[in-house]
């Protein structure tokens, strides 16, 4: 299996070097804009604990929305089943940004992983602390899973999106009017801008996610199995049931260009390109894992 994955990581590699077409970086977060799009990276931990890596795979960025499953596990951690009073369990089948659904649900985000659930599930997460408090726990998390000290928040990324996050403002004032967030709007983004400014490499981010793999045991295994489902569902927002009917894995986005996929019991999987397609979802990100999956066979659906 060990040769079978380099050989798969390197074929995989020199077809995405190849690519003309690689997407567009996400532009309405400035630092985000000056990314460059040749960059590629993919890394594998297997179930035997070994680790395979491909690119760009030490280079750090912006891990945008997938922080979105470390804040979601915390804040079941605090919560408990009461999160979902909160916040739903469905697809939105809308951009993950979209205002739409929020008015004429009550307040109520379809899922966790859309902005307005992660802002919802933020200020869950939050409780009654500070959010320097929350970030520190979300960086404890996150370095314990990636078993790497040297993970940080770029804080410059965060300032960016302070500045030019008025969607998410939108977002957050309206659940407030709705009666679904504890602590003030202001208060929530700047921990959830933080939180999205996490900067990981592949190799450590494909580390993190031993614990939704089942390689390592952070949080119950019933907790586990329910991320995936949600990541499977929701976790590329209108692009979910396009990803997993070409990759077959619970996978989650975020518009720095990375994804975290599960191949449950088998690999935790981190890939990068900078480029997006038309749903924010990296493009050769999403190419790479399709071909992965198809040369593995790890779709969950066999
Ligand atoms: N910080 C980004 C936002 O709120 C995260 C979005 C994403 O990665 N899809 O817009």
């Amino acid at each position: 299996m060990t040769a079978d994955i380099a050989q798969h990581l390197a074929a995989i590699q020199a077809e995405m070097a190849a690519r003309t077409d690689r997407g567009q970086v996400a532009d309405y977060i400035p630092q985000l804009a000056a990314v460059d799009t040749a960059q590629f990276g993919l890394s594998v931990v297997l179930a035997d604990g070994t680790q395979h890596s491909t690119g760009d795979s030490a280079v750090p960025f912006s891990i945008q929305s997938i922080s979105k499953v470390f804040g979601l596990a915390i804040a079941l951690g605090r919560l408990g089943d009461q999160l979902w009073t909160r916040v739903r369990r469905e697809p939105s089948g809308l951009a993950f940004n979209s205002i739409l659904q929020l008015e004429s649900e009550d307040g109520i985000p379809r899922n966790p992983f859309i902005n307005a659930g992660a802002i919802v599930t933020t200020d869950a997460a939050l409780a009654r602390r500070a959010p320097r408090e929350y970030l520190a726990e979300l960086l404890t998390f996150v370095r314990t899973a990636a078993g790497d000290e040297d993970i940080h928040i770029d804080r410059a990324v965060a300032k960016s999106e302070t500045e030019t996050g008025h969607r998410n403002f939108a977002l957050a004032h309206f659940l407030k009017a709705e009666g679904n967030l504890t602590n003030a709007p202001e208060l929530v983004l700047g921990a959830y801008f933080h939180q999205c400014a996490i900067a990981m490499t592949v190799d450590q981010l494909a580390r993190a996610g031993r614990f939704l793999a089942g390689f390592q045991r952070l949080i119950a295994p019933e907790r586990t199995r329910r991320i995936n489902a949600l990541m499977l569902t929701c976790g590329h927002y209108d692009g979910s049931g396009e990803f997993a009917f070409r990759v077959g894995l619970p996978g989650k986005s975020g518009v720095g260009g990375g994804i975290l996929a599960i191949a449950p019991g088998r690999a935790s999987i981190a890939v990068w390109s900078p480029g997006l397609n038309a749903q924010g979802n990296s493009q050769l990100g999403t190419e790479a894992l399709e071909m992965l999956a198809r040369r593995t066979g790890w779709s969950i659906f066999g």
